[in-house]
């Protein structure tokens, strides 16, 4: 787990939320109770959600994608800063064996989709891949379980059978654009022939930084997909 500078109250908060009464937060890991609640008061309080449900214009996130690949909708639940909540969520979720926070977070970001003009006629939810191998280390494809938390609270069906990986990740750092554009598209295929009854595609994965993973599964689907929709929803987008 992530160390991150928390204050010597925040400390002594969970330590009379621990003594008071002991239950499991999902971020911190610390023992708190609160029946109906996964993560604790504290972690509640350090999220930085996005909030784009409330803008009229372009997010950060949308115009990261301008120019690049036409999309219908984007949507990402929170703001990943070094040091914060979001990143010891994404950190937990990918390294901690920790797939239920996944689930907790899925749900909200599903329960605001659901909600949003933009998505309210998405029909397939579609994780971006992990190669198999990463997989098997991990236990879980992150991505895919965000997918099952939207898919609790919104309905939409999880379709992890469209794009597949095709060769391990390598390091992307001292590519050019245009170089990185070619090994990406060797990286990620279509695993099944189209389906014309797909109206709109949401591609979903944990976090956004370039945008060049999902840039990549965007354009392949629009290939095999040129009347659907296509939009991104993401747990959590950097600043
Ligand atoms: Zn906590």
């Amino acid at each position: 787990m992530l160390t991150k500078p928390a204050s010597v109250f925040n400390k002594w908060t969970r330590d009379l939320l621990h003594v008071l009464y002991p239950q499991n937060c999902l971020i911190c890991r610390h023992e708190f109770n609160q029946s109906k609640l996964a993560v604790c008061p504290v972690c509640i309080s350090e999220l930085s959600y996005t909030n784009f449900e409330a803008y009229s214009e372009a997010t950060n996130l949308d115009k990261l994608f301008w120019g690049r690949v036409d999309l219908s909708g984007t949507y990402a639940l929170l703001r990943f800063k070094q040091q914060n909540s979001t990143q010891q969520i994404l950190h937990e979720l990918k390294y901690g064996n920790n797939p239920e926070i996944g689930l907790h977070f899925g749900r909200e970001l599903g329960t605001i989709l659901k909600q949003l003009p933009a998505f309210s006629d998405m029909d397939a939810l579609i994780p971006v891949p992990l190669h198999p191998k990463k997989e098997f280390i991990r236990g879980y494809n992150q991505a895919e379980i965000i997918c099952k938390g939207i898919t609790q609270a919104s309905g939409v069906s999880l379709r992890k059978d469209l794009l597949k990986r095709t060769s391990f990740t390598e390091s992307q750092t001292k590519k050019n654009r245009v170089s990185r554009w070619d090994n990406m598209q060797n990286r990620f295929a279509l695993r099944t022939q189209q389906e014309h009854n797909l109206q709109h595609l949401v591609v979903v994965d944990d976090v956004v930084t370039t945008g060049s993973t999902l840039e990549t599964c965007v354009r392949i689907l629009r290939n095999q997909f040129p009347k659907a929709k296509i939009s991104i929803a993401v747990l959590a987008v950097a600043e």
